[in-house]
């Protein structure tokens, strides 16, 4: 297998131009005291109510990691306790049950992000019941066009995990393959996430095939 990076020359076009850091989002200077529930409510409907209203884009911050990098400026909490990930995905649904219904759900939400800190702090089981949360808050868009990113802490057996499904959905099992291959290697076979991985490729050929 080539070692080579592959780089796509369409996602390099399209974020070769300056654009914000988004490590913290919104920025620190934008946070506000005299910005609160009913402010957030009136721009939600206001949002809501313009001609042609905007696609909507999320963010979601963990702010967990496993362990610290020196040149790290996040906004982030060291910790190997997977509790931590537990009670925090349980105020995000909290979170989620207030503010999705403050917007128009025929808006399509065409950007989303989980960043951090490091989205991979929490187990798969924990990251699908967010996503799938978020899937039944909002209409998240379908298409190709659509931007939908995590960070993953490549350290992290998870990392391959997700990527390998991402490119599942992306039909691209190739590259998926090889994410399953990577798992093999570092894996203490069995693992959670080369099964689920190797899962997931199986279902993907099924259906495939039909
Ligand atoms: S994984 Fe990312 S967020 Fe976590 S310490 Fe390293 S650079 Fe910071």
């Amino acid at each position: 297998m080539s070692t080579q990076p592959v780089f796509d020359i369409g996602v390099l076009c399209r974020y070769d131009c300056p654009g914000p850091r988004y490590t913290s989002y919104p920025t620190a200077p934008q946070f506000r005291e005299d910005f609160g529930e009913e402010q957030l409510r009136r721009w939600a409907w206001r949002s809501n109510i313009q001609i042609s209203p905007r696609p909507i884009s999320l963010y979601v911050h963990v702010p967990y990691c496993f362990s610290p990098c020196f040149y790290c400026g996040c906004n982030r909490t060291i910790s190997r306790d997977p509790a931590r990930g537990e009670h925090y995905v349980e105020r995000l649904l909290q979170e989620l049950r207030l503010v999705a219904p403050l917007f128009d759900t025929r808006r399509e939400v065409m950007q989303l992000h989980l960043g951090g800190g490091t989205p991979n702090f929490l187990s798969p089981t924990q990251l699908s019941r967010l996503l799938a949360a978020l899937a039944d808050g909002f209409r998240l868009s379908g298409v190709a066009e659509r931007d939908f990113s995590i960070e993953l802490d490549p350290r992290h057996r998870g990392a391959h995990e997700y990527i390998g499904e991402a490119y599942l959905m992306m039909n691209d099992l190739a590259k998926a393959e090889a994410h399953l291959a990577a798992l093999e290697k570092i894996c203490l076979i069995p693992c959670e996430e080369y099964d689920d991985l190797k899962k997931a490729i199986g279902e993907y050929r099924r259906k495939a095939a039909k």
